[in-house]
């Protein structure tokens, strides 16, 4: 197969100077191969997406099955299908009880705006509060709760009304008013470095909400359907949103994003204006499919029980003097070297010897590793004793 890197770099817009290039052929489990048949494993799972690994074939049988019946059909909202209602189902059967009532969207910038726009339109307040470095997406509503300046100096002017706090500081909660149509925090920070809550953090964030009368919206974009050890984060930490938001992995390699709240909270989309949030693709059927038969792998084939397990084996296994932590929580972890020079040399090393991770956006001292949960212990042994060569010549 001919390389079509001069293509890509010209015909497609390109998000940085540097993109990791890697020409790819086909996917399976833990494998990306690219055009010339080389193997790689990848330990990042296209950022927590493959949390069943790529092509899991029940995913790839919905996938078929539902393209066969039918693709778009109409906007969302209008017509019953079939795949939306029973995915919406199977999830709210495995959410608290109020999490009952989905609105899918397309990916998670899009949940994180409709659930922002839900908070507004629910409470009728205009405030938000978000953390410093948080990160729930790109586009300008969700940029404009990034916690970085310089992600957001260039696209100014943002949302107004946005305050931050810091994350894990409950002398911030103050912040949260009765003005503050809702939190928006992400159970465990991702791009900040992987970054859990301590202790009881989020039920003082929760308490303080209830206080105030703002929604708490949960992003669980980056840690939902499993990649934390529970089907969801937040599950972890004793406390339930208002509303929450998913992506990534729920679609297992389809698009797919969706905000999730009670049925009275999500209700007061439907008027005034009616129609005040729409999307043509919105729950796509093949999505929804695809994102059902990942549940149900989840589910079914008993993927989570082991997470925590197999990140324990990572820590016992990524010993090494370079290495001042590995942090996280399941199998989102972030590897903490002596410097942030290390990082992109280690990335560059570990795909030389067939191992992909990245680095995260706010944190610049440390890689990522979000392997697909299926991973074997072989898997992380092999992985491991690469990414320990690496460290030696790094
Ligand atoms: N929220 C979190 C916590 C994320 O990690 C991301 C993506 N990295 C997003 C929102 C945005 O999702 P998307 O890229 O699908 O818009």
């Amino acid at each position: 197969m001919h390389s079509e890197d001069s293509i890509f770099k010209r015909n497609i817009a390109q998000t940085s100077e540097f993109p990791l290039s890697l020409e790819i052929d086909r996917a399976e489990g833990i494998y990306l191969y690219d055009i010339t048949g080389r193997e790689y494993i990848d330990l990042i799972s296209g950022i927590s997406v493959s949390n069943i690994g790529h092509r899991h074939p029940r995913v790839v049988k919905a996938v078929r099955d539902q393209a066969d019946k039918y693709l778009h059909v109409m906007v969302y909202g209008e017509y019953i299908q079939s795949p939306q209602v029973r995915y919406a189902k199977l999830l709210a059967e495995n959410l608290p009880l109020e999490l009952n009532c989905t609105y899918f969207v397309n990916s998670g910038s899009e949940a994180v705006e409709g659930a922002l726009k839900l908070a507004r339109r629910y409470t009728g307040r205009q405030g938000i509060v978000s953390c410093i470095n948080a990160y729930h997406g790109s586009t300008h509503g969700a940029l404009s709760v990034a916690g970085n300046e310089n992600i957001k100096s260039p696209f100014m002017p943002l949302l107004p009304g946005v305050d931050f706090i810091r994350y894990n500081e409950p002398g911030d909660l103050g912040m949260i008013r009765d003005t503050s149509a809702c939190v928006i925090i992400e159970t465990v920070q991702g791009e900040a470095g992987v970054i859990a809550p301590s202790d009881d953090y989020l039920q003082k964030v929760r308490a303080r909400c209830n206080e105030t009368g703002a929604l708490l919206i949960l992003d669980e974009i980056q840690t939902g359907f499993g990649r934390t050890g529970t089907l969801f984060a937040f599950e972890q930490y004793g406390v339930i949103p208002d509303i929450v938001t998913f992506a990534k992995g729920m679609g297992g390699g389809m698009p797919l994003g969706a905000f999730v709240s009670s049925k009275k909270i999500m209700d007061s989309l439907k008027s005034k204006p009616a129609l005040g949030h729409i999307t043509t693709f919105g729950g796509h059927p093949v999505s929804c499919a695809a994102a059902k038969a990942t549940l149900e792998v989840l589910l079914d084939e008993k993927i989570i029980v082991d997470v925590k397990r197999k990140s324990d084996l990572i820590r016992t296994l990524l010993k090494h003097k370079k290495i001042l932590t590995v942090r996280g929580t399941g199998l989102l972890l972030a590897v903490q070297l002596e410097n942030s020079n290390m990082v992109n040399k280690t990335i560059d090393l570990a795909l030389s010897k067939g191992l992909i991770i990245d680095p995260f956006l706010f944190c610049d001292d440390s890689f990522r590793i979000a392997p697909p949960l299926i991973i074997t212990d072989e898997e992380i042994s092999k992985a491991c004793r690469i990414l320990l060569e690496v460290m030696e010549e790094v």
